[in-house]
């Protein structure tokens, strides 16, 4: 577990439990970056993003409290310049809220967990789901597939 982290008691790739924390809380447990974009709705500068070209083979999870969110293999190269997926982990993993703001009618996604705003999703992408998650790589984790195993493997052996 990484600095970020060690602060953040409700983080966790495993536990599915709702977290519901107070804005002053999340504000004390949060990296700013993190805090602005997840509990502000702020956007990051497009492809500022280290996971904007980036395929390696593994799991994205929400920064904010550890949620599985998307695979790689549901990553595509957009080009609108945030990273792109075609489909969430699951069906539960991000909740959906239409989003007014600024003179458009968009979907926002925010975390299944916690309710960290992540980015939108629009109807444009590739088959098989023709969505696009456009996605603020600030909210995201990303854990390489052998890493993410054995996390799971040690939960399981408990
Ligand atoms: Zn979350």
């Amino acid at each position: 577990m990484d600095t970020s982290k060690k602060n953040n008691p409700v983080y966790s790739n495993t536990d599915t439990s709702q977290v519901t924390m107070s804005e002053e809380e999340w504000k004390k447990i949060l990296p700013s970056d993190i805090y602005y974009i997840a509990r502000m709705k702020g956007t990051e500068r497009p492809w500022t993003s280290k996971y904007e070209n980036f395929y390696d083979t593994g799991t994205y999870y929400c920064a904010a409290c550890g949620n599985p969110l998307f695979k790689s293999n549901t990553k595509f190269d957009s080009g609108c310049g945030w990273p792109s997926f075609y489909e969430p982990i699951s069906k539960g993993s991000i909740i959906y809220t239409p989003d007014h703001t600024h003179g458009m009618t968009r979907t926002e996604t925010q975390c299944g967990r916690c309710k960290a705003h992540l980015g939108h999703v629009f109807d444009d992408g590739p088959p098989p789901t023709g969505l696009r998650y456009c996605i603020n790589g600030v909210v995201l984790d990303f854990k390489k597939a052998q890493e993410a195993e054995k996390n799971y493997n040690e939960k399981n052996r408990q």
